[in-house]
């Protein structure tokens, strides 16, 4: 294993930040790392989580500190310059700069089915490693969650964290509760581990790096529009719940809809949309049209409601959401 004080920045710290949303595990991901850390490699950690309302969904920051055993961590401030940035769900790349602030040869980890140059022009990084790995495919295919597999990839890249400690914490914290799941999360940890592409990036630390800023909200005191105006219709802020999704969403099936609404009962985001049109006997009837993917979570309520498959459960791909989005009249 490696020194990990050839890795730490001026304050003798090697940070991590996940960037994440809440409901894929990055809290806990960071709780198993720091403690695989601090009990069985005999490292000092910190780790704390920020977020706002604690619900599936809402954005989720997760700070890890190792330092040596020697030193104590007295910082319990939101770490802005990390050395690993580690994003549990790709959408969070086009909400948030998740990449603020990561050292010029730092590594990014990043959940997706994209190639490292792709998202590499996605987020403006032009120097350090770019690590891409199909964590939810991984997920769903051993019936586990992604924070394990994102979990591998980070020991991965990280030279002198042990992922043998990691897998042991992962055991211990599941096989409390949860026996049944160790295995799976076994495999999903060395998945990670071993199916992330990386591409590294000449360092150029002084042109390349993104600085870090503090989130400011985009409408405040003096930014409000004039007389208090919703500039998007039916929200008050954005309401675009597309990053609530853990990657995956319903697909319409037009053909095989009988339009008997059960979806649209069961929804509790008022996705479905509809328009009054003459059926084949000229009686005035109310058709389903599709899906309005902007106010969509991925509840999967709906699928399981429809009762002719006319709606199932697809992985998204970039875009999808986009091309196939209906949306709702304007003043409906
Ligand atoms: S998955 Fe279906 S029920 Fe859930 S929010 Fe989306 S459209 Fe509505
Ligand atoms: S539940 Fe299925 S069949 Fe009924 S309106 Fe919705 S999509 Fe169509």
């Amino acid at each position: 294993m490696a020194d990990i004080r050839t890795h730490v920045n001026e304050a003798g710290f090697f940070e991590i930040r996940m960037e994440s949303i809440g409901g894929l595990g990055a809290n806990l991901a960071g709780k198993m790392l720091a403690e695989a850390g601090v009990l069985h490699s005999g490292y000092n950690g910190s780790n704390f989580s920020s977020y706002g309302s604690e619900k599936k969904g809402s954005p989720v920051k997760t700070f890890i500190r190792f330092t040596v055993a020697q030193r104590e961590i007295r910082s319990s401030s939101p770490i802005e310059e990390p050395h690993v940035v580690a994003v549990f769900h790709e959408s969070l790349l086009r909400t948030q700069n998740c990449v603020a602030g990561l050292q010029a040869n730092g590594t990014l980890i990043v959940n997706t089915t994209k190639t490292p140059d792709e998202i590499s022009s996605l987020t403006g990084l032009e120097s350090g490693v770019v690590v891409c790995v199909d964590a939810l495919r991984i997920a769903v295919e051993e019936k586990s969650r992604v924070n394990t597999a994102m979990l591998g990839a980070i020991c991965h890249v990280v030279d002198f964290l042990d992922e043998q400690a990691v897998k042991q914490v992962i055991a211990d914290t599941f096989g409390k509760k949860y026996p049944a799941l160790v295995a799976a999360n076994m495999r999903t940890f060395d998945r990670g581990a071993t199916e992330g592409v990386a591409r590294t990036y000449a360092p150029n630390p002084q042109k390349s790096r993104i600085p870090f800023e503090h989130p400011r909200s985009p409408l405040g005191y003096e930014t409000q529009p004039s007389g208090g105006a919703i500039i998007n219709p039916g929200n008050s802020v954005l309401r675009d719940l597309s990053a609530s999704r853990s990657g995956f969403l319903p697909e319409f099936i037009q053909d095989s809809c009988i339009h008997c609404a059960a979806c649209d009962q069961t929804c509790p985001d008022m996705c479905f949309v509809w328009t009054n049109r003459q059926d084949e006997r000229g009686r005035s009837f109310q058709f389903l049209e599709g899906i309005d993917y902007q106010y969509c979570k991925g509840c999967m309520r709906c699928v399981t409601a429809c009762p002719t498959d006319a709606l199932r459960s697809i992985r998204e791909l970039d875009g999808y959401a986009d091309q196939h989005q209906v949306k709702h009249p304007v003043g409906a």
